[in-house]
């Protein structure tokens, strides 16, 4: 009998689980996580710190979900270490599980600003659903917050602001939010969003220092060029650190995560990894790439639990992600990787609409669309299809967007 062990309940640890109970029936499988909760969903917590969404939605699996599928769920367990030659997994409670497969689906940290008192009172990451808790019971009480992190995690402190009667400086390092996949045209349309909820974005700013009162909860942050902005709580979200640190010595490649083919498969035999965590083979792109997204971790864990079941390279991943924000009055939706590519194209139509692709070698690799989401599916189908389409731009910036336009394909 087969013995996976999954460490990471995040949906890539929890979809690679399910799908190996249903490809493998007799095995045995055990997931480990060292939050105290199964999985939840981690997309919703921003609207729990909105205070539009109590907890019990926000929940996806209870025990009973593991124990109908025979799912051994151990739960506040840490993973300490990996020893990939006797196939033994460690935790901190000292006790030793072997393994036949092994699925790392550990995700990320949220990365804390290296400045002075960054650890304060006060200062929230945003990760976890107690991390929502707490950002919730924050804002609740606060009049005025500070968020840093010029990005599509920052944005949900901005709206936690908005929905909580909080004032909020947003301060970001260069002229504009999201400056790696956004124009300025673009990044107005955001700006002006925050700006209705009540958070007034700070550009060439960020965070020198935090202060603190006597009882060391934050009262202000210092940003570089010397001013100060009050707050009774301050968002961060700077980036994420992944969770490799108990991998040490375990000769899984990793560069900024870890390092898997199109099947998931580190360079370890029998070891796998999904979701946040990896830098995959990416067949569309061509080259090793990174998903920050639930649909993505979703479909990795899929695809990972597939192949270590069939003990074959039986399927590979193949997927344009997407991530929406539905903060303001006007929708947001970013897909594949807009921060990439060698050509763009854009083009603004109005106050609160914008479209942006972004090319490789000719082909759609990613793209941000605001107010206008319509289009979303057709270039999502030519991405996948790979079809060298960058030069018939007037084509996919075209207000409706009529595939039929474009010339047919060129014969390989
Ligand atoms: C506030 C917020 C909003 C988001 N909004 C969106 C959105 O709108 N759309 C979208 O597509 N994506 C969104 N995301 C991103 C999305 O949630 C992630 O991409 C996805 O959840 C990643 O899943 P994962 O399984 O790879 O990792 P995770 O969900 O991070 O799960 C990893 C798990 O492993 C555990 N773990 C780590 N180390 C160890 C160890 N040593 N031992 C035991 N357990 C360990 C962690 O505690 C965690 O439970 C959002 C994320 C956040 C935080």
């Amino acid at each position: 009998m087969t013995q996976y062990v999954i460490i990471g309940d995040g949906i890539s640890g929890s979809s690679a689980a399910e799908t190996l109970r249903e490809e493998d029936p007799e095995s045995e499988i055990t997931v480990i996580t060292d939050e105290g909760e199964a999985l939840y969903n981690r997309i919703l917590i921003k609207e729990h710190a909105k205070g539009k969404l109590p907890e019990a939605p926000i929940s996806i699996h209870d025990e009973e979900w593991y124990e109908d599928r025979d799912i051994e769920l151990s739960l506040n367990t840490h993973v300490t270490s990996v020893d990939t030659d006797s196939k033994i997994v460690h935790t901190h409670e000292g006790d030793d599980l072997s393994y036949d497969k092994l699925l790392i689906a550990t995700g990320g940290t949220p990365t804390q600003l290296p400045v002075e008192n960054s650890d304060a009172d006060g200062i929230h990451h945003f990760w976890t659903f107690q991390d929502a808790r707490k950002i919730r019971e924050s804002a609740e009480a606060a009049d005025d917050a500070v968020i840093v992190g010029a990005g599509l995690l920052g944005i949900d402190f901005a709206a936690v602001c908005g929905s909580q009667g909080v004032e909020g400086k947003y301060l970001m390092r260069g002229d504009r939010w999201w400056r790696y996949a956004l124009s300025g045209d673009g990044a107005e349309i955001m700006h002006d969003g925050m700006r209705e909820k009540g958070v007034e974005p700070v550009f060439d700013s960020g965070v020198d220092r935090f202060e603190v009162d006597d009882d060391g909860h934050v009262v202000a942050a210092v940003d570089p060029n010397g001013e100060r902005y009050a707050c009774d709580f301050a968002g961060v979200a700077i980036g994420l650190s992944f969770n490799t640190e108990y991998l040490r010595g375990a000769g899984i490649e990793h560069d900024n995560g870890i390092l898997v083919d199109q099947y998931m498969q580190t360079n370890v035999e029998d070891v796998y990894a999904a979701g946040d965590i990896t830098r995959f083979y990416d067949v569309l792109l061509g080259e090793q790439a990174q998903n920050g997204s639930w649909g993505s971790a979703k479909e990795q864990g899929r695809v990972a639990a597939v192949n270590m079941a069939a003990d074959d390279e039986a399927e590979e991943f193949q997927w344009v992600s997407s991530y929406s924000i539905t903060h303001f009055d006007f929708p947001f939706l970013s897909f594949g990787h807009p921060t990439l590519g060698d050509d763009h194209a854009e083009r603004r139509y109005s106050d609160t609409e914008w479209r942006r692709l972004a090319f490789k070698d000719g082909k759609i690799v990613g793209g941000v669309l605001i107010g206008d989401l319509a289009p979303q599916s057709k270039f999502k189908r030519l991405m996948r299809e790979q079809r060298v389409v960058a030069d018939q731009k007037d084509v996919l910036l075209a207000e409706t967007v009529d595939l039929d336009e474009l010339a047919a394909p060129q014969e390989p």
